[in-house]
């Protein structure tokens, strides 16, 4: 949703912010801030490019109301997503700077990803032709083996939480829904997702959820990508939640896919999430390995279509 310029919301923000650094040895420093162009906006966070007047360095900034988060679970889960993201440090995963706070906010500052989001990539281009899925998901996959390798879920996984760099560099961001197991046969069991991607064991709740809910967020993302809209999309969450449940979905005839991106997305998009592959199968499977698959995508791609489309 978008924050309409000149709303009272957007008054609030402030156009600068002054942040006072105290040092062991009592020393003060101050680090000046002004407020750039909007970015997005989420669940609590209003999101704007940042330049440090010092450095000349550009962030984005995710500015936290603290009225939004006065109730103390909410609180938590945001000191939560700023512990986990704080701690990680990969090229596929927006760069997480430090974050500090004043009366009214909490700021984050965050690497700036300033071609957007694969939301609005795919709002331009409708669907994406197999060698550019190939890339993104590659790269998501690196990020995604980082995450689990550090015990982490990521819980969150859909275009909008996939941003890319004026370099086209692809990151994951939004760690507001993840968590870190204490351990690696650890079942989370809180509720939590966005509808047309949540796996069918965080639907169903019995015996809790792992790494695997990200491995199906990854097939809905997948066929997402290449088809042009989720695969158990409907009007409304419910009937979206049943055919989650069911694995009900199909390949339209009108799209063409390869036989190799449908054989990943059929292994993936499965009930039981034993069966699902791991991620080092994923990699390997034929759709990641049958071409040569560039790192990095072209900038035209983020609103022409290829010509070979
Ligand atoms: P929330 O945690 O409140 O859901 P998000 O992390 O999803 O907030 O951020 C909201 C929106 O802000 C994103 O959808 C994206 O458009 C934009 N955004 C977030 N982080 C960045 C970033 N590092 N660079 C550029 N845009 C960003």
């Amino acid at each position: 949703m978008a924050c309409k310029a000149g709303s009272k919301d957007e008054k609030e923000i402030p156009q600068t912010i002054i942040e006072k650094c105290v040092k062991l040895n009592g020393e003060v420093t101050t680090h000046s801030y002004v407020k750039g162009k909007f970015l997005g906006k989420g669940g609590f966070a209003r999101v704007y490019e940042l330049l440090c007047s010092e450095t000349n360095e550009v962030y984005a900034c995710k500015y936290i109301p603290k009225e939004k988060i006065s109730k103390c679970r909410a609180r938590q889960k945001l000191m939560s997503e700023i512990k986990i993201h704080r701690s990680l440090s990969h090229m596929n995963i927006v760069g997480f700077h430090h974050f500090f706070e004043d009366e009214d906010f909490i700021y984050i500052i965050l690497e700036l990803c300033q071609n957007h989001s694969l939301s609005d990539v795919l709002r331009r281009r409708k669907r994406l032709i197999e060698i550019e899925a190939q890339s993104y998901l590659q790269s998501l996959s690196n990020a995604l083996l980082y995450l689990h390798s550090h015990r982490i879920i990521h819980r969150d996984i859909k275009l909008a939480n996939i941003l890319l760099t004026d370099k086209m560099e692809v990151k994951l961001g939004d760690f507001g829904l993840a968590a870190k197991l204490e351990y690696d046969g650890e079942r989370k069991r809180t509720i939590c997702g966005t509808p047309n991607y949540i796996a069918p064991e965080i639907l169903d709740g019995k015996n809790g959820h792992s790494y695997e809910c990200d491995i199906w967020s990854f097939g809905v993302l997948m066929y997402t990508m290449l088809v042009g809209k989720p695969p158990f999309e409907t009007n409304d969450v419910k009937t979206t939640y049943r055919r989650i449940k069911m694995t009900l979905y199909n390949f339209p005839d009108n799209v063409e896919i390869s036989k190799e991106a449908k054989s990943l997305i059929s292994s993936i998009l499965v009930f039981d999430y034993n069966q699902r592959p791991s991620l080092e199968e994923i990699i390997t499977h034929d759709f990641f390995t049958k071409n040569a698959i560039p790192k990095i995508l072209p900038t035209s791609l983020l609103a022409i279509p290829p010509t070979s489309a």
